[in-house]
């Protein structure tokens, strides 16, 4: 071991489990690949405005957990949080909303960083696949993310999920609900910072996981019953369209999720195997967002999936994904001779889309053994001396412990109709 370990609240994605990391941001990506989603990638610090602006000074997000720093040069700077307001940023800057059909539709895959107390589930370092779907709104277009995550989840064979899914009304609605909220949580007993919370974002009080401000809450207004009725009826659509499409979803009047920018929809994944840290991801519109980073009006929708959370979802049930081993040949060499002619074929399976590896180090033949069993190989190819002069190799399937010699020019094709 070194000095040195990982930073607090972070850990390194390594081989064998590392290979479910891929496997997820490919099973949350394909869907979108599929549906017109266009990549983007941003850089992973922005100006520290883009995020007080764009995600809100009043959450958690940026008041507790975002690292932001100063550079040499005087730039005030964080590491992204999260992803949504850099896409839309780059959108903009881009000026994709100009140049073709709308919405600009998009994902993305990345790390992102929040300084938080770390535990089962929750890092300061995470990574997220995300859409976002900007400058139309369409309650299909709402109903496209929630069905396209769906669809992700149920791909990689997760099934203990559920969706919760909410209206937050507009700024037509959102506004009187919100005065009639904080009318009434004026009245309750709490803390210092609860109250303060209610001033500047009364509905994350909603969200107050403790059981004493739960119990408080009973008979609070709901914004259910204050949307105005382009809010009730776009919100009655992405129901009927959700269920015409065959998902499942729950209402849940309480959802309203962290971000300041959410707007009407308003969705979250939750799998019921993760203990408390439960949501895998999360999403909905933000109609606002872009005036409130300078842009034009461009009513957008999104989500962001856990990669994460969930690929513990995935070992919480059990699931074994089936990845394929990285390597069906290894090639084990007995001699100088035989090593430059294997490594000559190893280049040539290579090329031919098979995956092989190679003893290096020039071991024994025992111990480049115990290497090609550890690899998960096929087969293994061994020569020396002798099968060189006949112009041949062993081929050695490692299943049946069967050897027969191959020759040479014959190796890539032979090795290619036994994998078929
Ligand atoms: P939570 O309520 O768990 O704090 P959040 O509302 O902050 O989640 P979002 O900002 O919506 O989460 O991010 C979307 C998804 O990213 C989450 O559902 C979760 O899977 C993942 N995520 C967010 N924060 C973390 C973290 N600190 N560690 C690991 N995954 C995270
Ligand atoms: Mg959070």
């Amino acid at each position: 071991m070194s000095t040195f370990q990982a930073p607090k609240g972070t850990y390194d994605l390594i081989p064998p489990r590392s290979a479910n990391f891929l496997a997820v941001r490919d099973a949350i990506s394909a869907p979108l690949k599929n549906s017109g989603y266009g990549y983007i990638e941003t850089p992973g610090f922005e100006d520290v405005a883009l995020f007080s602006r764009g995600v809100g000074e009043s959450t958690d997000i940026v008041s507790k957990e975002m690292y932001a720093f100063e550079t040499k040069g005087g730039d005030k700077l964080a590491l992204r949080p999260e992803g949504t307001a850099s896409v839309l940023r780059a959108a903009l800057e881009a000026n994709l909303h100009k140049a073709g059909n709308l919405p600009v539709k998009l994902w993305y895959s990345g790390s992102y960083y929040r300084y938080e107390k770390p535990q089962a589930g929750r890092y300061r370092h995470f990574s997220q696949v995300g859409a976002e779907a900007i400058g139309t709104e369409d309650p299909a277009l709402d109903a496209e993310l929630i069905i396209l995550a769906d669809q992700a989840y149920r791909s990689l064979g997760l099934r203990q999920f559920r969706i919760l899914l909410n209206s937050l009304g507009d700024k037509e609605c959102r506004p009187v609900y919100r005065e009639a909220l904080q009318t009434f949580l004026r009245d309750l007993e709490l803390d210092e910072e609860t109250r303060r919370r209610i001033e500047i974002n009364p509905l994350r009080v909603l969200d107050d996981k403790r059981p004493d401000v739960q119990k408080q809450l009973t008979g609070a207004p709901m914004l259910r019953d204050f949307l105005c009725d382009a809010c009730k009826a776009y919100h009655e659509e992405v129901r009927d369209l959700l269920t015409a499409a065959g998902v499942v979803y729950e209402d849940d009047e309480k959802l309203v999720r962290g971000l300041d920018y959410y707007t009407r929809t308003t969705f979250e994944f939750v799998h019921d195997g993760l203990g408390s840290q439960s949501a895998v991801g999360g999403g909905g519109r933000y109609d606002g967002l872009s005036e409130m980073i300078g842009g034009p009006s461009l009513p957008s929708a999104g989500w962001a999936l856990g990669v994460d959370r969930t690929v513990l979802a995935l070992e919480a049930e059990g699931i074994e994904l089936g990845i394929p081993a990285t390597t069906s040949v290894y090639a084990v060499p007995l001699g100088d001779e035989a090593r430059r002619v294997l490594f000559g074929l190893v280049t040539e399976l290579r090329k031919a889309g098979i995956a092989t590896d190679f003893a290096f180090g020039g071991r024994g033949l025992k111990g480049a053994m115990k290497n090609a069993n550890r690899s998960g190989a096929r087969y293994t190819i061994v020569a020396g001396e002798r099968d060189l002069a006949e112009g041949a190799v062993q081929l050695k399937d490692m299943e049946s412990g069967d050897q027969e010699p191959v020759a040479l020019d014959a190796l890539v094709a032979t090795v290619q109709a036994k994998l078929a």
